[in-house]
């Protein structure tokens, strides 16, 4: 034990520079260097670059360091697009070009795959990357301050509560962008104050903009501390006539100290309560509070990936794990005998009950409760699903519900997945009770960020 402590140790100091090799890229995207078997981390670092690195922190068994000057570059390596990138923190990998993110992203599903899974031969396809990896996001929320006598929004400077003005941001609609600058504006002409959550004062905190790709729909939500909406008449007329294609203008009131965005009361004060948009022929409502995939052009690619191996003919019954507002249930209802749904949030399973209304489908039903409890007690009622697909949050799925599932023997399952570490640890539970996993397919549904998507194959063995 004492030789393996002592090796431990840092084998750099702080403020120390050194010449490292990057070797890998951790998951959040910083350079892994390792100096005598000590591991440092290093932000904006890509792998196969040699570099001077300032030591910042050093740990016990890792440390921090800061890029001073690349010595040998990546071929990935590209500047990024957007100005505010080292600051903003919304982005991890703009340093890094497209081609260079996509087989990153497929190197670490299958890392994942392999070193906490053991999972060694199940093919990792490549990534399915989009045409055009910018202004992909439908879905804007901005904090408001002050600057000048004026008001700013934009986002906060990374790891601090300081707020950076920001004219567009490169992964968002521009419709998006347009709603930000346009309610900033008028809200700064009409003398309309920014809340300050230092002394608690002040009215507007945060706009969120939502956009509807297919439909062209715009949503202008107002998040204000106070109760009152100062010079809403003109702020609505203004808002009408310089946002084009706004269907939809919200206030919403948050008077609590937190960083929570929205608060419990919310009015529509002009238009419709919802905009819609399409994912595939499905059509979704979408209203302030609930809840939609920020990417439907990739959702699309990443559930059409999930029907493909769910191999579907039209008698399955269907259980959907996690289901969220039934995007993948609805789209699985198409091509099913029946369709349950389960979710822990109330809210989003009646967004589920609407949206299959909306859309006439009626062979999915959709219940609110935990999937670990409502799946087994559905087994022992004599629910028995021909094909389950879980899409559960980044912890992954419950093992209790693993376990029903393994005893409940569908023929095949489908995992979609934003995290590839639990992914690759319930393909072993999974692999461990009689499944197979056949194949694992990443989606990028976050270009320019480290977060990447999979759907994968598991048939009964
Ligand atoms: N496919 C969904 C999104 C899934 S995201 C959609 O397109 O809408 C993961 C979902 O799991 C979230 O909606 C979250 O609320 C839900 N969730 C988290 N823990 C849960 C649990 N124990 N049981 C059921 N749902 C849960």
């Amino acid at each position: 034990m004492a030789s393996r402590v002592s090796k431990q140790q840092a084998s750099v100091r702080k403020n120390e520079i050194v010449e490292v090799q990057f070797e890998d890229m951790t998951s959040d995207g910083f350079g892994v260097a390792k100096i005598d078997g000590y591991t440092l981390f290093v932000p904006y670092g890509l792998p196969n670059e040699r570099a001077k690195v300032k030591v910042l922190k050093t740990k016990k068994n890792y440390g921090y360091g800061k890029l001073l000057e690349i010595i040998d570059e990546s071929e990935y390596r590209t500047d990024p697009a957007c100005p505010v990138y080292s600051r903003c923190g919304g982005c991890q990998l703009q340093h890094m070009s497209y081609e260079g993110q996509l087989l990153y992203k497929q190197k670490h599903v299958k890392d994942c795959l392999e070193r906490i899974g053991h999972l060694k031969n199940v093919p990792v396809h490549p990534v399915i990357g989009m045409d055009d990896p910018w202004r992909y996001r439908n879905k804007s929320q901005v904090p408001v301050g002050e600057e000048a006598g004026g008001l700013i929004a934009g986002f906060y400077q990374k790891g601090t509560h300081r707020i950076i003005d920001m004219e567009t941001c490169m992964i968002q609609a521009e419709a998006n962008d347009t709603v930000v600058r346009v309610v900033k504006e008028i809200a700064s002409n009409l003398g309309i104050r920014a809340y300050d959550e230092e002394n608690h004062r002040g009215v507007i905190r945060h706009i969120i903009a939502k956009y509807g790709r297919k439909t062209d729909d715009v949503m202008v939500v107002i998040v204000t501390k106070t109760k009152d909406l100062p010079h809403k008449k003109r702020l609505i007329k203004e808002i009408a006539a310089n946002i084009p294609n706004v269907k939809s203008i919200v206030h919403n009131v948050n008077p609590e100290r937190t960083n929570v965005i929205f608060g419990e009361e919310t009015n529509v004060i002009w238009g419709e309560p919802y905009i819609y948009d399409y994912i595939g022929d499905v059509k979704f409502a979408i209203s302030a509070r609930s809840f939609y995939q920020v990417n439907p052009i990739q959702t699309k690619v990443l559930y059409d990936k999930a029907l493909e191996y769910a191999q579907l003919t039209g008698n399955e019954t269907v259980i959907d794990a996690y289901c969220g507002i039934g995007t993948i249930s609805l789209f699985l209802a198409q091509r099913a005998k029946k369709v349950y749904g389960v979710e822990i949030v109330g809210e989003a399973i009646a967004d589920a009950k609407r949206n299959a209304r909306l859309n006439g489908i009626e062979n999915a039903e959709f219940f609110v409760g935990e999937a670990e409890k409502v799946i087994p007690w559905w087994y022992k009622q004599g629910i028995q699903a021909d094909v389950i697909v879980v899409d559960p949050p980044r912890k992954g799925c419950d093992e209790a519900l693993l376990h029903t599932i393994i005893e409940m023997k569908p023929k095949r399952v489908v995992y979609v997945s934003c995290n590839p570490a639990t992914l690759a640890r319930d393909l072993r539970i999974l692999e461990d009770g009689g499944f197979k996993t056949i194949e694992v397919q990443p989606v990028d549904m976050f270009p320019q960020t480290s977060h990447v998507e999979c759907v994968s194959q598991i048939v009964l063995k």
